[in-house]
């Protein structure tokens, strides 16, 4: 979709360089659609909008009435419909400008989104080609998946995020297909392990002080591992184990985080998901700079590494965690 939506941010203060600058998100952030002289000198362009003479038509549709006819004008063109075929939406307003890759040495990617489109990109395409060739799945036990859900940035709890159902419902469904056996989805869970892979917060060389002293994650050096004993995190020893041996295996980087003792820790879906359908779970990142700001930076490297150890991981879990004898 190309729709052109703009946001600005309206900066005209000659104490932000000592002060800073604090957005308001209410007054700070409205989208610019059009100008009012614009939108008058072009009222065809809102054709469907607009009488012959330049009023507004009456419209029974509500989202007539609720928004400016350039606006559905433009959606609908996107769409390939009329205005009056749209009854409601819901719009966000993104950067439209390619992701580049760039630095002195061409070792970083800058991108909108890089969280969380980043581990969504390295699983699928790690998933898709560790099945690629004939004989792939030919001694695999298990089953293989990736899961990517909507709204874990605003806690995951809807009928689609992390936090509903659908994971539970989707992992039943599955094994029913394997036979009558009742507990099988138990015994499925009990054997199954989740890759909880969201980005991390790479060291930042303006804000050393920000991260712990001895585990700071840099680019260029592989997925990190995320731990936390208050379970922000989902990780433990053993999962830290399985998911870090694929590596060493493979000769990939890897590395760990824990969060400074006095700073708030982040958390991911991972914890939603262990604790909500009783799985296995690490939670793992590739770092990066910027996260949530329109334009996020990582490096190259820790794209390839990324890719290849969710590759290595879909391909050999089964088997090293049969091979795993755990001593409690
Ligand atoms: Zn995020």
């Amino acid at each position: 979709m190309t729709f052109l939506g703009l946001v600005i941010i309206v900066v005209d203060d000659r104490n932000i360089s000592t002060d800073g600058f604090k957005v308001n998100t209410q007054s700070h952030l409205a989208p610019l659609l059009a100008t009012a002289i614009k939108a008058e000198l072009n009222k065809e362009t809102a054709k469907n909008g607009y009488t012959e003479d330049g009023n507004t038509k009456e419209r029974k549709d509500s989202a007539y009435k609720k928004h400016h006819p350039i606006l559905l004008q433009l959606l609908a063109d996107e769409a390939g419909c009329e205005p009056e075929d749209i009854h409601d939406f819901e719009l966000q307003t993104c950067d439209t400008q390619p992701s580049t890759i760039a630095g002195a040495m061409k070792e970083f990617i800058f991108s909108g989104r890089l969280d969380n489109l980043c581990m969504s990109f390295c699983s699928l395409k790690a998933l898709i080609d560790s099945t690629a060739s004939e004989t792939s799945l030919e001694d695999e036990t298990g089953v293989r998946m990736v899961a990517l859900y909507d709204h874990e940035e605003v806690g995951s709890n809807s009928a689609q995020g992390a936090g509903s159902p659908v994971t539970l419902d989707a992992l039943s469904r599955i094994t029913s297909a394997f036979g009558e056996d009742s507990k099988l989805l138990q015994k499925a869970i009990q054997k199954s392990f989740l890759v909880s892979a969201d980005m991390a917060h790479a060291l930042h060389p303006n804000y050393t002080d920000r991260h712990e002293e001895n585990h700071q994650p840099k680019m260029h050096c592989g997925l990190a591992i995320k731990h936390n004993a208050n379970q922000r995190y989902a990780t433990n020893a053993v999962t830290s184990f399985l998911f870090k041996e694929i590596a060493t295996k493979h000769d990939i980087p890897v590395q760990d985080f824990v969060v400074r003792n006095d700073m708030g820790c982040g958390s991911t879906i991972g914890p939603i998901l262990a604790s909500g359908v009783g799985i296995r779970t690490v939670d793992i990142g590739a770092p990066q700079l910027s996260m949530h700001s329109i334009r996020e930076m990582c490096a190259v490297d820790d794209v390839k590494y990324s890719y290849d150890h969710f590759k290595a991981f879909y391909e050999e879990f089964s088997h090293l965690d049969a091979k795993l004898i755990v001593d409690i």
